[in-house]
């Protein structure tokens, strides 16, 4: 066939088997790319229309387009999906029974199935079809879980590398919506298509707020959140299973409808958590990151996450769960100098510590950023933004700074009497004269320092001590009970008069959102 009449079949398979009257961006190139038996790595947000990228050209292709996809859980769903538009698909996992198994290699033997979605553990299974009479094309979903550089490393995707091995003239597409460019080139290697064609979208969600907040008073800051947005929906993302639950009640107390999902819950309790946030009978969701991939909902209207991600990655794509409709959506993230510390013992001894930590490392910049927020986000996926968002708390809300160089003389000097042994906390109690017990028993009421930064709040004096320690003028020794230490900096702001500039505390002011935007 000539490519117009391959153009013709193609537009008339997207109308007819998904109902769509024309491509979205870049989804052309892909399909026609692939029907030209190149491989593609596609990389596109969550909600940008990936499956298409596969699912039409698998309707062209004469045999098998193996779809391997790590969420068994999901199979079904997709697979349903095809089925109601009348696309012969099916799906291989272990929850299925020998002779089931054997009848959909049969319907592969005699190319009655256009799709078959797999799990990599069950591909073993299918060895007797891994041919390249029967299969067309390969799709890699979720490609990202190859790599250790990836946010969700799948030890079962190592063994995709073979693949292409044993089906070299077959087109391969791999894709994901988060990898950065170590990741991409990790992907390719591993699977040995280093050729492929790229295909990279805008990570851009325009209409996603990005809003960063201290963390102290979360729970009042939420519940206040909330209720100015009755009737949305929204997933509220902590780090612990216990931590769901416990937020999970307090909303509730507060008058809040929320449950809770992570991976402790049986199959049964989380399909009804979910079912019951697609189906909006229950507007939100307290969750761990288990909660969502997948779920193809496109109403919810903002993401919050409780605790800071361990990685960007993983934070563009649980915020990317909010505004698929394109309409107005908010992400709110709340940072703590606490969430950093649990996340970096988190990372102590595993076997890619340092790589970890350098994500957390990126990840606490973002949140401490006083530049556009958007244009950190999309620099971390290798993408320029030319100007500010003018969508993000820090383009809303630019912070001042001012001639802050006493307050630091006070910080330090007081960290500097502590004998750089202390932890932010402590060193506050002794900046306002706290007459704790613990201060008592060290004696602390008779340092040179004590009380000396009595007429600034607790809360204003964490805010300062963040930024000296982003500033680099004191820093924390995470090795040893976090205690804040002095640095270089230190010494030019103690003894030579450097000038230091801080910015005011920003009173959590917040966006409103309109009717329109429900
Ligand atoms: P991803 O896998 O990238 O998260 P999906 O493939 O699930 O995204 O598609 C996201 C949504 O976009 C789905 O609801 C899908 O129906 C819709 N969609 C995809 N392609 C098109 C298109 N060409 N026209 C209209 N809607 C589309
Ligand atoms: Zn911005």
């Amino acid at each position: 066939m000539q490519l117009p009449d391959i153009q013709k079949d193609l537009y008339a398979n997207l109308k007819t088997y998904f109902g769509y009257d024309s491509y979205r961006a870049q989804q052309k190139d892909i399909v026609e790319t692939l029907l030209g038996k190149k491989d593609c790595l596609v990389i596109m947000p969550t909600g940008g229309g990936k499956s298409i990228c596969f699912q039409l050209p698998a309707l062209t292709f004469k045999g098998l387009t193996l779809v391997i996809s790590p969420l068994i859980a999901l199979m079904k769903d997709q697979v349903d999906g095809l089925n109601a538009n009348g696309i012969a698909a099916s799906f291989f996992n272990s929850s299925q029974g020998h002779a089931e198994q054997q009848q959909i290699i049969d319907q592969i033997v005699t190319k009655k199935l256009k799709l078959l979605y797999v799990a990599p553990e069950s591909l073993s299974g299918l060895q007797n079809i891994l041919k390249e009479t029967y299969i067309s094309c390969v799709a890699i979903d979720e490609a990202h879980c190859i790599s250790s550089w990836g946010h969700d490393f799948r030890p079962s995707y190592q063994q995709l590398g073979f693949l292409k091995s044993t089906l070299p003239n077959t087109p391969f597409i791999a894709l994901t919506a988060t990898a950065d460019k170590a990741t991409r080139d990790d992907i390719l290697k591993q699977l040995q298509i280093e050729n492929a064609e790229q295909f990279i979208s805008s990570f851009d969600r325009k209409n996603i707020a990005l809003e960063v907040r201290s963390g102290s008073n979360r729970i009042s800051q939420i519940v206040s959140f909330i209720k100015k947005r009755p009737n949305q929906s929204g997933i509220i993302y902590c780090l612990s299973r216990k931590a769901t639950e416990q937020l999970a009640d307090k909303l509730k107390k507060n008058g809040i409808s929320a449950k809770a999902y992570h991976a402790g819950l049986n199959f049964e309790e989380r399909n009804k958590v979910q079912e019951d946030f697609i189906f909006d009978k229950t507007p939100i969701v307290c969750a761990t990151v288990a909660f969502g991939m997948g779920i193809d909902k496109s109403n919810v209207r903002w993401v919050i996450h409780y605790n800071m991600p361990k990685n960007i990655e993983g934070y563009y794509q649980e915020i990317g769960r909010a505004g698929r409709d394109g309409l107005k959506s908010q992400a709110l993230l709340f940072h703590s100098y606490a969430d950093v510390i649990q996340l970096r013992n988190f990372a102590n001894g595993t076997s890619n510590e340092e790589v970890q930590v350098a994500k957390i490392e990126r990840m606490k910049q973002f949140a401490e950023a006083t530049t556009c927020r958007r244009k950190i986000l999309l620099s971390y996926f290798g993408e320029l933004l030319a100007e500010n968002c003018g969508n993000c708390d820090v383009c809303k809300n630019p912070p001042q700074f001012f001639d802050g160089t006493i307050i630091a003389q006070k910080a330090l000097s007081a960290i500097y009497r502590l004998n750089e042994r202390e932890a932010a906390g402590m060193v506050i109690d002794v900046l306002r004269g706290s007459q704790n017990a613990n201060i008592l028993d060290k004696g602390y009421t008779q340092i040179k320092t004590f009380g000396i930064g009595k007429d600034i709040s607790w809360k204003d004096w964490q805010h300062f001590i963040v930024q000296l320690i982003n500033q680099g003028y004191c820093e924390i020794a995470f090795h040893k009970n976090n205690a804040l230490q002095l640095t270089e900096f230190s010494k030019k702001v103690l003894f030579q008069g450097a000038k230091v500039l801080l910015t005011k505390p920003v009173d959590v002011v917040e966006v409103k959102t309109s009717e329109k935007e429900k």
